[in-house]
């Protein structure tokens, strides 16, 4: 029996058959060849532009192309972006200005242009829904793929259709992107960060288990620093310890995160690719674990599902200007009360003030099981929230909760609680967020 050992690849730049297993592309010389035992069967994507700020303005000003970028507000502000040179000379997202600095004073800081960013954003996603219509953006700049069954549509593999988009987006937007193809959306999202920029990189079914067991566990979405020091503390480091594990013990420890542990580490992911078109809405609610009637036992509650909204609408780079409160009786009745604003928002204290108003007028005894709040009539993020001559108090609020903002990008969403949320986070089950 011969069998053919050359796993199957490409060349990603001329995109001719790498049938040899010559280093370099015999049709075109460039080393940048693709190959993998699973390329032709795996069709899961993550794909992400590469310091996407960054590279835009670099597109658009040829002179910054050779030096360090770093996109963010002002020496007292953070950085939003730093370009690939940047970052060899130490400097991170998030990191204060005034250090990066320190780490590269050669750095040219550049104001983000934030609607600059959502139209090329934009144009990428078109690309990606001309190849499936399975597209599902995570933020302004990276979304997941499903290619599944699209073999015949484009007479090729989704990896060749991957990496001539890839070379597509680099021609037509003049910024690049990062590619992760495996058969789950966890390892194609770790897969498009394991070989920036410009990367392509594959995690086969067959690899997955034994590349896990070597990582560490804040590659497991969902463990950050908090939740990895406790792990650290059980003496679980790796993910290859996790492994080890049963589920039951696992989530004996740490309840539903342990059911999580289980699966991730495992490389067992069902979550499939949910396509959003554009989002008409954007909402949070939550159910309580008993009824709640009082205004006062609502308003924290109110104040988190606010954030949470504003959160994604920052996010997502839009904002909305009418605002929807929703509530569910004990008897399942749904009640739905609209206000529409002067302009388009996105701060939560805007919703929550809002939101709370409404809520108000519907604390009439009655009981509750549910409450959400949400934003629609969503539009870019450019005319939200302008500063306010009339209102200099919403104006100081909105300066207050980019502050707050700030400190939760650098600290994590537990580092800054308003008032209205501290210590008071029991009564509703926060949904989750995916
Ligand atoms: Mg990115």
């Amino acid at each position: 029996m011969t069998v053919n050992a050359l796993p199957r690849g490409f060349c990603r730049d001329c995109l001719a058959p790498a049938e040899t297993d010559a280093k370099r592309c015999r049709a075109c010389g460039s080393p940048r060849v693709l190959r993998h035992p699973e390329l032709d069967a795996l069709s899961l994507a993550h794909i992400d532009c590469d310091a996407f700020y960054a590279a835009v303005e670099k597109r658009d000003n040829p002179e910054l192309r050779d030096k360090p970028v770093i996109i963010g507000g002002g020496k007292r502000g953070v950085v939003s972006t730093a370009c690939y040179i940047a970052r060899i000379n130490g400097v991170r997202s998030a990191m204060p200005m005034f250090k990066a600095l320190e780490a590269c004073p050669t750095a040219v800081v550049v104001k983000p242009d934030m609607e600059k960013y959502v139209r090329v954003g934009r144009q990428v996603r078109d690309m990606m829904q001309a190849l499936t219509p399975m597209v599902e953006p995570i933020s302004i700049d990276e979304a997941f793929l499903d290619l599944a069954g699209t073999r015949k549509l484009h007479g090729a593999s989704p990896a060749l259709v991957l990496a001539r988009f890839a070379r597509q987006v680099e021609q037509e937007v003049g910024i690049t992107v990062s590619v992760g193809l495996s058969y789950c959306k966890f390892l194609a999202k770790v897969a498009s960060d394991r070989d920036k920029p410009r990367g392509f990189s594959v995690i086969g079914q067959a690899e997955a288990v034994s590349f896990l067991a070597q990582q560490p566990v804040t590659l497991i979405w969902g463990v950050g620093k908090a939740f990895a020091a406790t792990l650290a503390g059980d003496g679980l480091r790796s993910i290859g310890q996790l492994q080890t594990l049963e589920r039951g013990e696992l989530m004996r420890r740490y309840g539903t995160m342990g059911d999580r542990l289980y699966h991730l580490s495992r490389g067992l992911d069902e979550r499939s690719v949910k396509p959003r078109s554009e989002a008409k809405s954007v909402s949070s609610e939550t159910t309580f674990d008993t009824d709640l009637s009082r205004f006062e036992d609502l308003v924290p509650v109110l104040r988190a599902l606010s954030e949470r909204v504003s959160a994604r609408l920052k996010k997502a780079d839009i904002a909305g200007r009418t605002i929807v409160l929703k509530l569910k009786t004990a008897d399942f009745r749904i009640r739905t009360r609209n206000r529409q604003l002067g302009d388009p928002t996105r701060l939560a204290d805007r919703i929550f003030h809002t939101g709370l108003d409404m809520l108000r007028r519907e604390t009439d005894g009655t009981r509750y099981r549910l409450l959400g709040i949400g934003v629609s009539d969503l539009t870019d993020a450019g005319k939200a929230d302008p500063p306010d001559l009339v209102d200099q108090l919403s104006h100081k609020r909105a300066l207050a909760e980019g502050a707050i903002d700030s400190l939760r990008e650098k600290f994590g969403r537990q580092a800054v609680e308003t008032g209205y949320t501290f210590g008071r986070g029991r009564a509703g089950r926060p949904p989750r967020e995916d």
